[in-house]
């Protein structure tokens, strides 16, 4: 089987993902934007603020340990298959081998990767402000310094890296590739030569030629292998001419032989339960994940005492609503257990609280026995009689 096509189509499917993500709209939002003016992560349809970010830490956790299992059982299969630098690399192929091109051809490659390149730069923009205000903004000629030159920059690191660096970034500075020795064993996935057949090999060096790190991949494994595998459709083309198979293939261990992986080793179990475990908590606190936050602050006016000598202190109350919906809402606070006060706020009637954005209500907190210093306060949130929040909160009041 020649595996060129598949891979292809994978990379074509990768790139076009990283095009479109920022123009589908789930629930009036990008599928997948960190919006850098609200600095809110949506990910298809949710959106989480900046003080969750304990859940994406734990995605990251989960998305690192699958990473790094993957990496162990599969060896560099990201590499070649999924990496951006490798798919990026692929679709610019117009930019291999120009030395045999005419110097129009040149140019004209140039061209066109120069105008990818600032695709490139606007599209990486788009994934921190919405493309829906980015292309009328661009369009009408005031996108804003920073967003332009960060289309720019990019533009220009894209343009360097697929016009002169391309795999020799693989070879020689990823970091991913050095510590590839770190990340495997030897019972990893590899390609290589079959080491029971290499007696076959007709020495027509197309491996060697076709090889984007210039490896000969016959003297064994090399850190600079991207399992591109370019080299085993060379060979398998060759052999077919004999009617046998490929000389190279993927395989599991250093023989070139085995073509099973052994899934359970100490590493890859670790590796598994960690993932699980991160994926676990992650899922758990996204379904007891609260709609609303939050803050009682003190009020600048703060502390003062009545005619009738009772202490009153002030308030801001702020409500965060989370969801994408407004929302109507009743709010009522109850003391928790013998503590003397009574509280005046001017919620009392059904407040609108708009999706996605924070209302401040003024909260005043009068003693009527002798207070303590920390209050805890019981906040309940209702909307058409049902609760949607119930929570315990410990406010400072201030004694003078
Ligand atoms: S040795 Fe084969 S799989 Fe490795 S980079 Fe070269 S062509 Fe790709
Ligand atoms: S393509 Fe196959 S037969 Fe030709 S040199 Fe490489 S391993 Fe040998």
């Amino acid at each position: 089987m020649i595996i060129q096509p598949i891979r292809r189509k994978v990379g074509r499917f990768l790139a076009a993902l990283f095009f479109v993500l920022p123009f589908i709209t789930i629930a009036g939002e990008s599928a997948f934007r960190f919006d850098v003016p609200t600095l809110r992560l949506h990910v298809f349809g949710v959106q989480i603020w900046m003080q969750e970010f304990s859940l994406v830490l734990l995605a990251i956790m989960f998305l690192v340990s699958l990473f790094l299992l993957v990496t162990f059982v599969y060896g560099r299969v990201w590499c070649g298959w999924v990496c951006p630098q490798t798919v990026f690399t692929d679709l610019s192929c117009f930019m291999d081998r120009p030395a045999g091109k005419s110097l129009v051809s040149k140019i004209s490659a140039h061209g066109l990767l120069m105008l990818l390149s600032l695709f490139c730069g606007f599209i990486s923009v788009c994934y921190v402000v919405s493309p829906y205000d980015a292309i009328p903004a661009l369009l009408n000629g005031n996108l804003g310094s920073i967003a332009l030159g960060s289309t720019v920059v990019i533009a220009v690191l894209t343009y360097i890296n697929f016009a002169f660096v391309r795999q020799t970034f693989c070879a020689t500075i990823c970091p991913y590739g050095k510590i590839q020795g770190a990340l495997t064993d030897s019972k990893s996935l590899l390609i290589q030569l079959d080491s029971l057949r290499k007696d076959e090999c007709i020495g027509c060096k197309s491996c060697v030629r076709v090889c984007p790190t210039g490896l000969d991949i016959r003297k064994g494994m090399q850190v600079a292998c991207i399992m591109c595998a370019r080299c085993v459709d060379a060979c398998t083309v060759v052999m077919a001419k004999q009617k046998k198979k490929s000389l190279i293939n993927y395989s599991f261990g250093m023989e070139g032989v085995n073509t099973r992986s052994e899934l359970i080793r100490p590493a890859s179990t670790v590796l598994a339960l960690v993932c699980l475990f991160a994926f676990s908590l992650f899922v758990y606190k996204s379904a007891v994940r609260s709609s609303f936050d939050f803050s009682i602050l003190p009020h600048p006016m703060q502390t003062r005492v009545t005619k009738s000598g009772e202490v009153m202190n002030a308030y801001i109350l702020s409500i965060k609503n989370k969801r994408r919906e407004d929302i109507h809402l009743r709010l009522s606070l109850q003391p928790g257990e013998q503590t003397p006060l009574s509280f005046r706020h001017n919620i009392n009637d059904m407040v609108l609280v708009e999706g996605g954005l924070v209302e401040k209500f003024p909260l005043f907190v009068r003693s009527t026995g002798e207070p303590t210093e920390d209050i805890p306060l019981n906040i309940t949130l209702t909307t058409d009689g049902d609760v949607l929040e119930n929570i315990m909160k410990s406010v400072y009041f201030n004694v003078p």
